[in-house]
Formats: C-alpha cells, sequence, structure tokens
C-alpha cells in the first residue's frame, strides 16, 4: 500500500477520486499476523478534494475486503469483514518536522505533507487499529466448554458443562490440605 500517493498539485477545485486494488501480499506485510489470511485484494477507494483557496487537502477512503480468521470463543474459522471509512485532512508540513510525516501525526484527523501525501501508510496504520484484539464468530457464540472442549454453539456438553460447585471445591482443597499437613 505504500504506492498510494497523492501529489497536492494535481488536485484542482474538482477533486481527484479513484479506486486501487490492494493485493493480499501487501495485506500481509501489513498485518504482519500469520493467524490472519487475505485471500482476495481489497479495495481502496478514495476522493481527495482541496479547501477552498487554501492548501489544505481533504481526503475520504473506504476500505472494504475480508479476512479469513477463527474465532477466539470457539476456535472455528470465520471470515472477518473489513468495512472502514476514513477521513483526514492534509497541511502542509513545516521545515522542522522529521521526513517521516505520518510519524508527525498527532491525530487521525490531521496529517502533513511536503510534495506528495502518502496516504497508502496512514491507511496501512489505521487499518491495523481498526482491527479488534480478539475476532469473535458471533457475539452470541458460547464458545466452548472449558471442562470438555465440546463446541457448545453446535452440541450439549458430553460432561454437562456444570463448573465444578465452589463448596466441593473448597472442601476438596481443605481434604488435600489436611492430607499434607
Ligand atoms: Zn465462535
Ligand atoms: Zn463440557
Amino acid at each position: 500500500m505504500e504506492d498510494i500517493h497523492i501529489s497536492p498539485e494535481t488536485v484542482g477545485e474538482a477533486g481527484v477520486e479513484n479506486e486501487v486494488l490492494v493485493v493480499p501480499e501487501a495485506l500481509d506485510e501489513i498485518f504482519r499476523n500469520k493467524d490472519l489470511v487475505v485471500k482476495e485484494p481489497f479495495t481502496v477507494h478514495y476522493v481527495v478534494e482541496r479547501e477552498k483557496d487554501s492548501e489544505d487537502i481533504h481526503v475520504g477512503v473506504d476500505v472494504q475486503g475480508e479476512i479469513e480468521t477463527f474465532c477466539a470463543r470457539c476456535l472455528e474459522t470465520m471470515t472477518y469483514p473489513v468495512d472502514l471509512h476514513l477521513e483526514t485532512s492534509y497541511m502542509p508540513a513545516s521545515p522542522e518536522m522529521s521526513k517521516n510525516l505520518e510519524e508527525e501525526r498527532t491525530s487521525s484527523a490531521t496529517g502533513y505533507y511536503r510534495k506528495t501525501i502518502r496516504l497508502g501508510d496512514y491507511i496501512a496504520s489505521e487499518l491495523v487499529l481498526a482491527l479488534p484484539l480478539r475476532f469473535i464468530c458471533d457475539e452470541q457464540c458460547k464458545g466452548l466448554c472449558p471442562e470438555c472442549g465440546a463446541n457448545l454453539n453446535r452440541e450439549e456438553c458430553r460432561c454437562g458443562g456444570k463448573p465444578v460447585d465452589p463448596r466441593l471445591q473448597k472442601l476438596s482443597e481443605l481434604k488435600e490440605k489436611i492430607r499434607k499437613e
């Protein structure tokens, strides 16, 4: 995605609109997580507009695609749809800013540019931030029985799923203690 660049000079009153495909290999580079598999290219659609009589550039981005992964509760494979909308503005960088202007960002809403806007870098970092920490196949997913490992979405579990009675647990701990003393 590094190659999605915009030259603000070329953005006139009418703005610029474009759509690019990002190949799975490039997305693997961004996610750096072998549990996330991308099979089809992602679509990145963006609209660039110049604010009237200004050097500020506004960009709207839509990213769409699918990630194959597995549910953190039931461990079944699942498809996670990516449908991300981003809005950001770019202002001319001041001379004392570093070469890596993405690092100069203080919020996702405002970035900086010199000759070109490195839109791909911004999209890549926002994409990573937008991913959930844990992928869940369904909010209602019941997960696996912690006792016998049965998938509780599909079957009644073999052990009855009853957690050990805390009072019995205490009693057995006590017995254990007595035996040791
Ligand atoms: Zn699940
Ligand atoms: Zn069970």
